[in-house]
């Protein structure tokens, strides 16, 4: 089935002020705040007031730019977006249209059979608006939100499949979180439109999808919605859907209206500003390692497999904790256990590793265990499971739960196998492996797990030579 996708993704940056007024970013708290307490003659759309252009979302919104390989346009400039809404006190949101921030650039995403860039059309800030919050037979509006900065990162169609739409949601969730231009353990919102159509049918605009783990299930669902009816030799229109993901479906909004009926004006309220030398200087002075540059690094530096490093980057606290990590245990074993055991860990509990309650000492703790033959490969990923799920220190975990590896004496385990087992020793000794693993096995069970298999193999293979 060919498909064609194309995402716009908003994005609420965490600047500590709103984007045109000195009122608090909501965006930025860790708790929703109380309804229209975050709010000013401005961002309330009061007669007279006037907007005054919050620098900071700039210089953010220029780092995302440039992380996103765009051409930086030489001013900034405002137009004036007029709908009406309720939650949109002015008649008119305030956003950039002719001359966006950004221009052309790419993403490169690792699709299912291979690399593939991705084209970034444009980027451009505006304000979010107000909020309707329905309450029984009202409907309430929350101004808090609105004038929260907002980014919208406009992609080419460049997409053929749902699952490549949320490889590069996730590629760009994870660059804004190492740009610091947005905190996912924030209220900040992360939401995508989806433009999808499919051969014989017109492009249907998908409208609300929060987040990252959304977008493939949406994307499904309106493929199949629209392959049926095209089966049924029914026509696609251009039209406008919203995805609920309550029910798992698309919904009918309207049919699709035009740019133009949006009827732009620069807005004559904020003159333009030159983006000179010096403020992209800043943005590029505050650009940090980026994620497929700390993947190349830690690929060639610490000589983990591409697998394992594109795992540890795929969270910018996971790869730090594994560099500190690295300095104290081989960075093989340190990598293997914090990609593995503890990220599977976090998943299952569906929980970040900076927001989960776990300290780095704790991890450093288990990585270096296993690196002193303490704690074996299992026994490491029940100590992840009981710290994470009880939130303690590893040493009191793996002490109570008896996980530690014995400092016993091998020889003596392995011995009486031996003499118990003369059949398997002696097919070992005619060549046959198999046999070999039978008393491995058998050692195995006797130490319960405390003794890591490849000890047992050496000590083995020296008592049978
Ligand atoms: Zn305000
Ligand atoms: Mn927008």
């Amino acid at each position: 089935m060919q498909v064609k996708i194309g995402l716009e993704t908003h994005v609420q940056l965490n600047s500590k002020s709103k984007i045109f007024c000195g009122c608090r970013n909501p965006a930025t708290m860790k708790e929703e705040p109380e309804p229209n307490t975050l709010t000013c003659p401005t961002c309330l759309g009061l007669p007279g007031s006037k907007p005054r252009f919050n620098r900071a979302v700039l210089d953010i919104a220029l780092r995302i730019a440039l992380a996103l390989n765009c051409n930086i346009q030489p001013a900034v400039m405002f137009s004036r977006k007029t709908y009406f809404y309720p939650d949109l006190a002015k008649n008119y949101q305030i956003t950039q249209y002719e001359v966006p921030v950004g221009k052309d650039g790419h993403l490169e995403i690792v699709a299912p059979n291979g690399k593939k860039r991705i084209r970034i059309r444009r980027i451009h800030m505006e304000e979010d608006p107000a909020k309707l919050v329905h309450s029984g037979s009202f409907v309430l509006v929350d101004y808090n939100r609105s004038g929260t900065p907002l980014a919208e990162i406009v992609t080419e169609p460049d997409f053929s499949s749902p699952e490549e739409a949320r490889l590069f949601l996730q590629g760009l969730e994870t660059i804004l979180e190492y740009l610091q231009a947005y905190d996912p353990d924030t209220k900040a919102v992360f939401k995508s439109d989806a433009n999808i159509s499919l051969a014989g049918g017109e492009r249907v605009e998908v409208k609300n999808i929060t987040g990252t783990k959304e977008i493939e299930k949406a994307l499904k669902y309106e493929m199949v919605r629209q392959a049926n009816a095209l089966r049924q030799g029914l026509s696609i229109e251009r039209s406008t859907v919203a995805w609920n993901p309550d029910l798992g479906v698309t919904q009918m909004l309207r049919e699709k209206e035009s740019e133009e009926d949006y009827g732009y004006i620069f807005d004559p309220d904020l003159v333009p500003i030159d983006v000179t030398q010096a403020m992209l200087a800043q943005a590029k002075h505050g650009m940090p390692e980026l994620p497929h540059q700390k993947y190349a690094r830690f690929v060639k530096q610490y000589g983990i497999s591409q697998k394992l490093a594109e795992a540890l980057v795929a969270e910018l606290e996971i790869a730090s904790l594994f560099e500190q990590a690295a300095g104290k245990a081989k960075p093989a074993i340190a990598a293997t256990f914090i990609a593995g055991d503890l990220k599977k860990t976090l998943n299952w509990n569906e929980l970040r590793y900076r927001s989960s309650g776990l300290k780095d000492e704790w991890i450093l703790y288990i990585v270096e265990q296993i690196e002193r033959g303490k704690l074996t490969d299992r026994n490491a990923e029940m100590a992840a499971r009981r710290m994470v799920e009880e939130k303690r220190h590893p040493k009191d975990v793996i002490k109570e739960h008896g996980l530690e590896s014995a400092t016993l004496d091998l020889q003596s385990v392995l011995k009486p196998i031996v003499e118990q087992n003369a059949k398997a020793v002696e097919d070992y000794r005619k060549g046959e492996k198999k046999a070999f693993e039978f008393l491995v096995g058998q050692a195995m069970r006797a130490t319960k797990g405390t003794v890591q298999p490849e000890q047992i193999r050496k000590e083995l293979e020296k008592l049978l030579k």
